[in-house]
């Protein structure tokens, strides 16, 4: 299964892609209005947002959450991972937290 390089968000149909674009390799929601991937924060943040709703964690587990999904990504690897630094969920944690999704 295809998903997005910078959130790891799975990729199964065009509204996942931006301009609908299924060759993509970010999603819909980590791509700008030029095509671009987002900053890091800014991925970052909105991971946070999206697993407060779909999890119902508090702030503080969704970041540890978040850093723990996108530092799992080789994209983040050779970007620098600063804003990605602080504490992590573990993996079960993490486990637990996809379980009530
Ligand atoms: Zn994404």
């Amino acid at each position: 299964m295809k998903t997005c390089i910078a959130c790891g968000m799975p990729l199964n149909k065009p509204e996942d892609c931006p301009n609908g674009d299924m060759n993509a390799e970010s999603c819909v929601h980590c791509t700008d209005s030029n095509g671009e991937i987002k900053s890091c924060d800014e991925i970052f943040e909105g991971g946070v947002h999206f697993f407060m709703g779909a999890t119902g964690s508090s702030r503080e587990d969704a970041e540890k959450l978040v850093r723990k999904n996108m530092k799992a990504l080789p994209y983040w690897e050779d970007k620098g991972t600063e804003c990605l630094e602080g504490e992590i969920a573990t993996d079960e944690e993490f486990k637990a937290a996809l379980g009530k999704m």
